[in-house]
């Protein structure tokens, strides 16, 4: 599958790892919009969080406990982080394999 993301969970692709365990990957986002801009993905690919609702619910699981486990070891908790993910050409989803966000390190603004 011609899919960026899992090429970087495969090592195809290089990039700046943050997190892994046997389910999940997380490295940090090429483009930065915050101090810490990180992306947590499933290993198993599906496109979009819709897809993942439907025949991965449980990668949800997974893939929020990396999240958590990542951002206690960074002492982000108290500080606080924000997770986004985008579906769609409204939202700006332009990798079409779902990932998570993990905004943190400044105090974010609101929501477009
Ligand atoms: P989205 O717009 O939600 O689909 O997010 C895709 C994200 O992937 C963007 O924030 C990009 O900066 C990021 N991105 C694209 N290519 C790479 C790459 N090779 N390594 C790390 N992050 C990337
Ligand atoms: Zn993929």
């Amino acid at each position: 599958m011609d899919c960026l993301f899992c090429k970087i969970v495969a090592g195809e692709i290089p990039s700046e790892k943050i997190f892994e365990n046997d389910k999940v990957f997380g490295f940090k986002d090429i483009s930065p919009m915050a101090p810490i801009h990180v992306l947590f993905v499933h290993k198993e690919h599906t496109a979009n969080i819709s897809e993942l609702s439907e025949t991965q619910s449980g990668q949800l699981q997974d893939v929020f406990k990396g999240i958590t486990q990542w951002a206690q070891e960074q002492n982000l908790d108290e500080g606080g982080f924000r997770i986004v993910t985008n579906q769609g050409v409204d939202a700006g989803q332009t990798v079409f394999h779902t990932h998570f966000h993990v905004l943190a390190g400044k105090k974010l603004g609101r929501f477009g």
